[in-house]
């Protein structure tokens, strides 16, 4: 690789972002990533790019502000990977927000965050409530505000952010972890950097090195043993996952719960899920697991505001757990800490992104494109070009404005179906891959018969082939997990299709069988974690109901 201008260690949405606006405005840059792209945080979020309302409660209202602007620049980027919902927030006796508050408190987001008219809030009676979504319990029950949120696929929302930066010359490379920093002079040059799936070793050069490593911030500055000040908290939170039929919702809808906090109820493709908890952290930052108290908190929840589900641990389909790396602030409880982020530069020169949000995550590479850019400049002469990220679409997102989506997608799921493909095969891939979906269907018709004497179906071919060919997919758990979605959001798809998956992989990436083997233990792994308890080798256990129901 030639000398960069900018390293970035950390293919999440950080990173991404950092990615492409250095790539816009004309630096040399790479991102190098230890996992797969966005398999740290970025793909274990509530999923929703949002203004941030529960930071009202917080005051803070400079942040309410920025992402909510930034929610419509991201929606207008991307339109295939963000979809706007509306929520209901219910008022309830002895609630967070009472019926002023939360009238006021939705009136203030909506000025605050720049809501459209067409999305502005509306109040709504207890039998309005009730109307909009009848499994909301009555007792106690005020009334209930309605606003919009949008909902996104955060892995997917990483990976079109990391196309569309390769798309102008960026590199971007998974499985890659830097693994010790490079000096000179006292300052940081590059980074030593380990092919976790090979084993081999190279060196990366660059003038500027940036720490966008989420959860594992701290870990990159001991490095630098520069790790001093302000460290990082990490908090866990977790999602479960249930069947439309079991929890059918309308709306989604954001609940108060017998401890104080808040939490989600979203309906997505057939699927509830329900998030989150939020508690300390310190195990393994790689792999957090859904513990049976977890599990039993999220259902008791449900079971309060929505008496009538009745879910017990029988009816989850499917979990994940992600790990918040906010910056520690003394004496206060993981939900309290704010999730700002915060600039660190060591004096070696490595740049440390740390806390933030998805939704935040353009302004986080903006304030970090543009100290590099004014240190380049001050050194080499000349300028660069301000930052322009709010105007790049991203991979797949150029439908020439929002606007025009519905007519694509209908246009397209017709071609699809004329390629043999269902019309819910065909809808799935258009808003998947928006304006990308072209280039499916392409290697769709070109394979047709190698995807039948592969076993898989045109849709799975079509999505696996694209994976593998743009997408940088090189385990069978990225196809299932990041470029999918499928292990949270279809489980019985994964358990259909992971054969054929896996031997597909292993034929086009030239995997040994003893390689082909590994990757499908791993695979079946995922499966077992998506959908049991940690510490549990069996089937989901009986919940303890005694310890949260109602209290
Ligand atoms: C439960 C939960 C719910 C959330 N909900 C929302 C929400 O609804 N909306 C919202 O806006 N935000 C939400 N967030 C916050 C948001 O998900 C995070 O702020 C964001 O994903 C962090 O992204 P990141 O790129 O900084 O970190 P990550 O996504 O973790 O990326 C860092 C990457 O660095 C890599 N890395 C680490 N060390 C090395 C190394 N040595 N070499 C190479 N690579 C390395 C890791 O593998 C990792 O992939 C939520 C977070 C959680 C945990």
């Amino acid at each position: 690789m030639e000398k960069l201008d900018v390293l970035i260690i950390g293919g999440g949405i950080t990173g991404a972002g950092i990615l492409l606006d250095a790539t816009a405005r004309g630096l040399r840059a790479a991102v190098i990533e230890m996992q797969d792209f966005a398999a740290g945080t970025s793909n274990r979020s509530t999923k929703l790019v949002h203004g941030g309302l529960r930071y009202l409660k917080q005051f803070e209202v400079g942040l309410v502000a920025e992402v909510g602007k930034e929610r419509a620049i991201v929606y207008e980027n991307g339109p295939h990977i963000t979809t706007p919902v509306w929520m209901l927030l219910p008022i309830i006796e002895g609630g967070t927000y009472g019926r002023l508050a939360t009238s006021f408190g939705i009136y203030v987001y909506d000025k605050l965050a720049g809501v459209k008219r067409s999305e502005r809030r509306q109040m709504l009676s207890v039998q309005e409530a009730l109307a909009k979504e009848p499994l909301l319990r009555r007792e106690g029950l005020k009334g209930a505000g309605y606003y919009v949120e949008y909902r996104t696929d955060d892995a997917r929302l990483t990976l079109e952010i990391l196309k569309a930066a390769v798309e102008r010359g960026a590199k971007a490379l998974n499985y890659a972890k830097a693994t010790k920093l490079l000096y000179r002079d006292g300052r940081v040059v590059g980074a030593s950097v380990e092919d976790v799936l090979t084993g081999d070793t190279f060196d990366v050069y660059a003038e500027k090195v940036v720490n966008a490593t989420g959860p594992w911030v701290d870990e990159l500055r001991e490095m630098d043993g520069s790790k001093q000040g302000k460290t990082l908290h990490h908090t866990k939170g977790v999602h479960i996952v249930v069947d439309g039929k079991r929890f059918p919702l309308r709306n989604s809808v954001y609940f108060d719960v017998p401890d104080g906090r808040m939490i989600f109820a979203i309906p997505r493709e057939g699927k509830t899920y329900i998030g989150t908890t939020d508690t300390n952290y310190h195990g393994d930052l790689k792999n957090p697991r859904m513990t049976q108290e977890d599990r039993d908190y999220l259902i008791a929840c449900v079971n309060t505001m929505f008496p009538s589900v009745q879910l017990t641990p029988a009816d989850i389909e499917s979990s994940w757990a992600g790990v918040r790396p906010l910056i520690h602030e003394e004496g206060k409880d993981p939900s309290e800490i704010s999730r700002k982020d915060e600039v660190f530069v060591s004096d070696s020169g490595l740049i440390t992104i740390a806390g933030g949000k998805l939704t935040g995550y353009r302004k986080m590479a903006e304030k970090v494109v543009s100290m590099i850019t004014a240190d380049l400049a001050a050194r080499r002469g000349g300028s660069f070009a301000p930052c322009s990220t709010d105007h790049i679409p991203y991979s797949g997102g150029d439908f020439g404005g929002s606007e025009k989506m519905p007519a694509f997608v209908e246009a397209r799921v017709e071609r699809g179906m004329a390629l043999g493909l269902t019309e819910g095969e065909a809808r799935r891939l258009a808003t998947r891959y928006g304006t990308n979906v072209d280039v499916v269907y392409a290697l769709i018709e070109a394979g047709r018969d190698e995807a039948a004497s592969a076993g898989l179906s045109l849709e799975v071919y079509g999505a696996l082939q694209y994976a593998l060919a743009h997408e940088m997919a090189m385990t069978p758990s990225d196809f299932m997990i990041r470029r999918t979605g499928a292990l949270y959001f279809d489980i019985d798809w994964v358990r259909r299709w992971q054969g054929p998956v896996v031997r597909y992989m292993a034929q086009a990436l030239g995997w040994t069988e003893r390689e082909m083997e590994r990757h499908a233990a791993d695979l079946a792994r995922y499966i077992h974690e998506a959908t049991t308890v940690e510490g549990d080798s069996g089937a989901l256990p009986e919940m303890d109901q005694g310890a949260y129901v109602g209290t």
